[in-house]
């Protein structure tokens, strides 16, 4: 769901012949591949297995959001929002595990207004309006590989990439927007386009559903590197620009919103160029608890396919 559709390292939808169980390695990533997208030529890259999701998902299966008189702390999951709507208001003092620190703090964030930073869209959680606009739309001053609307993000986001930018650089590595804010009608034209030639199932292997792709939010954006190596597929996960974004973006509030062999769980395979804003210290909470998806963090359901 994270570049235009143009690319060969499309974003097939989870099988549910790999659970999250399945232990990560190159063979098995491979054979996701191959099954899953024809994309052979991917096999070769041998991105960082990744956590798989902790223990505490298995009790998370409420298909609601948790109640806020009621949070429940096996299913670690801060309650909706009804006090914050700013980003980087973030509770300062994480409470004792298994809750995120976000619970029991009074600063918290909606899941379900797209303007949140802590708003989770997946493939069971349509963005409402679905042809929701940011208001504060604007272009952030970093390295662009793209223009137009898909150089834009949310003004929050776009402040906290600027900072992960110059840090990058600071450190010597390039990082580049490779794409930002994606509007309803453009998904809508991406996601039809797919549907004409290839059928629907195969549109949905690729191409994100109007109103359920995140990057309508603004709040995330797709990285690159500058040269354009593993743009938009999996061994982009060993440049350094990916590297770097894994090991520091929590500093700046980011995290990898699509970690790896996760597709049960998030709805898309690997992705280690898409980037996501939730806040300084809800990023740097699960960076710290090695909670690898918003959907666990969260204690929201699993969002595998379109219901
Ligand atoms: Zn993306």
């Amino acid at each position: 769901m994270c570049h235009d559709g143009s690319g060969t390292a499309g974003t097939p939808p989870a099988s549910r012949d790999h659970p999250p169980q399945e232990t990560p390695n190159r063979r098995t990533f491979s054979r996701l591949l191959i099954a899953g997208s024809g994309l052979a030529a991917l096999a070769a890259c041998t991105p960082e297995p990744m956590q798989p999701p902790s223990s505490a998902f298995g009790t998370a299966t409420a298909t609601t959001e948790p109640s806020p008189a009621a949070p429940s702390t096996a299913a670690i999951s801060p309650t909706e929002s009804v006090a914050a709507t700013s980003a980087g208001t973030a509770p300062e003092t994480p409470p004792a595990a298994p809750a995120p620190s976000a619970a029991g703090s009074a600063a918290r964030h909606s899941l379900t207004d797209p303007a949140s930073p802590w708003v989770v869209v997946n493939k069971r959680r349509p963005l409402s309006p679905a042809a929701y606009v940011p208001v504060d739309l604007v272009q952030p001053s970093v390295r662009l590989a793209v223009s137009g609307e898909a150089a834009l993000l949310n003004s929050t986001t776009a402040a906290a990439a600027e900072g992960m930018f110059a840090a990058a650089a600071s450190a010597g590595v390039v990082l580049t927007l490779a794409s930002g804010y994606r509007s309803f009608a453009t998904q809508t034209l991406t996601y039809n386009s797919y549907v004409d030639s290839r059928g629907q199932a195969e549109a949905d292997t690729a191409s994100a559903r109007p109103g359920h792709s995140e990057h309508q939010t603004g709040w995330c954006f797709d990285i690159g590197d500058g040269g354009g190596a593993c743009s938009f597929q999996p061994c982009f996960a060993g440049q350094p620009a990916a590297v770097w974004a894994t090991a520091n973006g929590h500093r700046f509030g980011f995290v990898v919103r699509y970690p790896w062999l996760l597709h049960p769980i998030t709805g898309y395979y690997y992705e280690p160029w898409h980037l996501r804003f939730i806040g300084v210290d809800a990023a740097t909470d699960m960076h710290q608890r090695g909670t690898a998806t918003l959907e666990e963090y969260f204690g929201l359901e699993a969002a595998p396919d379109y219901l």
